[in-house]
């Protein structure tokens, strides 16, 4: 498969795990109404807490096989956790380089 199209298919795979959860978390809240569960029981927070968190873990594990340019420096690098919740525009972040410690708007490099 072409590198391109692989990031495609990743990409893709991100908006339906972020379809996915949209649906199993409504499914969620609907079930939690409907069976009257309070919401400081186990079964409330495995449904507002846990679904969340599985998605972030989903999404993480796609977006940190995409290899990022820093603008400054141009060496490519792998997001970290805690830069999947930066300011991001297409395929572009706001990321700081591991290697000059500059933050730039890196680039996902595909060639
Ligand atoms: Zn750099």
């Amino acid at each position: 498969m072409k590198k391109e199209n692989y990031f495609r298919k990743l990409q893709k795979l991100i908006w339906i795990d972020i379809g996915i959860f949209t649906v199993v978390y409504i499914i969620g809240t609907i079930i939690l109404e409907i069976f009257n569960i309070p919401i400081n029981s186990i079964w409330a927070w495995l449904i507002l807490g846990g679904i969340p968190i599985f998605l972030v873990i989903s999404v993480y594990t796609k977006l940190m096989k995409f290899p990022y340019e820093c603008q400054s420096c141009q060496k490519v690098f792998n997001i970290k956790f805690r830069d999947m919740f930066t300011l991001h525009a297409g395929d572009s972040r706001r990321l700081k380089c591991p290697y000059c410690h500059k933050t730039t708007w890196a680039k996902i490099k595909i060639d």
